[in-house]
């Protein structure tokens, strides 16, 4: 059979091409190479774990024909999954996490995948947790079986047999850094370790991680960015890392915020034609930070996991971006709700644990009006919108016991205005909910405003 012709999907996967970046690399002299993951036929680099997962489990007995193939993914593993499994007679169930994009979760419904949606933001070990779904569903339907890809040691090897051979003969042997992010971890370690014994351990492997994951040393607080790093909950008892992760291949990690990343996706498909995914303006971040380190000599290739048209609905889209304060990707062209109130600059918001008293939050009360209840282990540091569980006044307190736990006498959340969110729209969303408003600058809480007066603002600048 000729090249490019094959039996079925399977053997479609891989051997994706390496683009080189030419107009964002701001006068860095190494070669920076981006490592197209999309082109593979399920959209993502997790077609190439899915398929050894698979394949490993029908040599091991574990998956027989008429089986079940079950997972816990934040969208891409089940998608590889399920395009493998309908070419392979197996039915597919797939357990994703609520802050998965809407075009990943109906990606997996048009596969024929039964999806079940979790609530984010549960502990390790919860009977809600991903990981917990997925375990007990795989335990009920008989000739069941779990992918698990954080501990399958058939991720990594994926990796070691496919995208280190591949990167290593595209490059000619000239690689000499490559950049990933990291979630299972099966991408670095798989490829990193491929690259590392071939090279005699010359080539540099770089984690690209976001900036408040455990994974690069930061607190495990949350961030926008879907599928990479590792969150810490607050109420996890002990922080395990998956097997399909070996850290001691990563040379460095850099740290990439979510505004950095979003910020370096925006110029892929403005400037490069690339459109990519989240995690990919991530790790690109990372790689223009090595790449400005490095010389003439140095190749850099960095892997693009997936596509950006699973994203459409997030980081492409302006009512998603204002909402949480991040910029926007058109320009507003109209008055922003940071343009417009000078509190949302330099404003200091206090916050309280979930897990303080009440006279705690008395104490605060005396000089904050408004104070928000944070599901986080400490009450400093930034508070991320997406994980505030409510607010405390001094009515809501009314009665408590001083040694009660304040997060019992909370009311419901604020409503959130974004930074960079024109205020017609604002206005808009907070027409049914007046009273005071949270405002998000790049994912954090950081005021309290009235909502009558963005109101009143969006109403007086028609
Ligand atoms: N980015 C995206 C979009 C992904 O789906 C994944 C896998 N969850 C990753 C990055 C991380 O890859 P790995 O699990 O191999 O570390």
């Amino acid at each position: 059979m000729s090249d490019g012709v094959y039996d079925s999907i399977v053997e479609a996967i891989g051997n994706t091409p390496l683009v080189r970046l030419n107009r964002i690399v701001d006068g860095s002299a190494a070669t920076v190479y981006v490592k197209l993951e999309y082109l593979n036929p399920g959209g993502s680099v997790k077609d190439r774990a899915a398929r050894a997962m698979i394949l490993a489990a029908e040599d091991a007995g574990e998956l027989r024909p008429g089986g079940t193939v079950v997972e816990a993914t934040s969208g891409n593993t089940g998608i590889g999954l399920a395009a493998i499994a309908a070419a392979r007679g197996y039915r597919t169930i797939v357990v994703v996490p609520d802050k998965s994009s809407r075009e990943k979760i109906a990606l997996l419904r048009a596969h024929g995948v039964e999806v079940h949606v979790t609530p984010g933001g549960r502990p390790a070990g919860h009977p809600e947790h991903l990981r917990s779904v997925a375990l007990r569903l795989a335990a009920e339907i008989p000739g069941a079986w779990f992918a698990g890809q954080y501990d399958n040691p058939a991720n990594p090897e994926a990796h070691r047999r496919t995208t280190g051979p591949e990167l290593w003969a595209q490059t000619g042997g000239r690689i000499t850094h490559f950049v990933a992010g990291v979630g299972t971890g099966g991408t670095i370690t798989g490829t990193g370790e491929y690259l590392k014994e071939i090279s005699g351990g010359a080539v540099r492997v770089i984690g690209a991680d976001p900036a408040t994951s455990v994974y690069g040393g930061g607190d495990g607080r949350a961030w926008y960015v879907e599928s990479v790093g590792h969150y810490l909950h607050p109420e996890t008892e002990t922080d395990e890392w998956p097997d399909s992760y070996h850290p001691e291949i990563v040379d460095r990690i850099e740290r990439i915020s979510d505004v950095e990343s979003l910020t370096v996706l925006g110029r892929l498909a403005r400037e490069e034609g690339l459109l990519l995914g989240g995690s990919s303006g991530t790790a690109v971040a990372a790689a223009l930070r090595i790449a400005r380190t490095l010389g003439p000599e140095d190749v850099v290739v960095v892997l693009a996991p997936d596509s950006g048209r699973s994203y459409l609905s997030k980081y492409f889209d302006d009512d998603w971006l204002g909402r949480f304060g991040f910029p926007l990707y058109g320009p507003a062209n109209e008055p922003t709700i940071g343009a417009l109130f000078d509190e949302v600059a330099g404003s200091t918001l206090r916050t309280i644990a979930s897990g303080a008293t009440v006279a705690a939050a008395r104490e605060l009360l005396e000089v904050a009006p408004v104070l928000p209840v944070l599901l986080q282990r400490s009450a400093s540091g930034p508070a991320v919108v997406v994980e505030i569980l409510g607010v405390v006044t001094a009515a809501s307190l009314a009665g408590a016991p001083d040694d009660a736990v304040v997060t019992e006498y909370a009311d419901a959340p604020l409503p959130v205005v974004g930074s960079t969110e024109p205020v017609r729209r604002a206005a808009e969303r907070i027409a049914d909910r007046p009273g005071p408003v949270l405002v998000a600058y790049e994912g954090r809480a950081v005021a309290v405003l009235d909502g009558a007066r963005i109101i009143a603002a969006a109403t007086n600048s028609k």
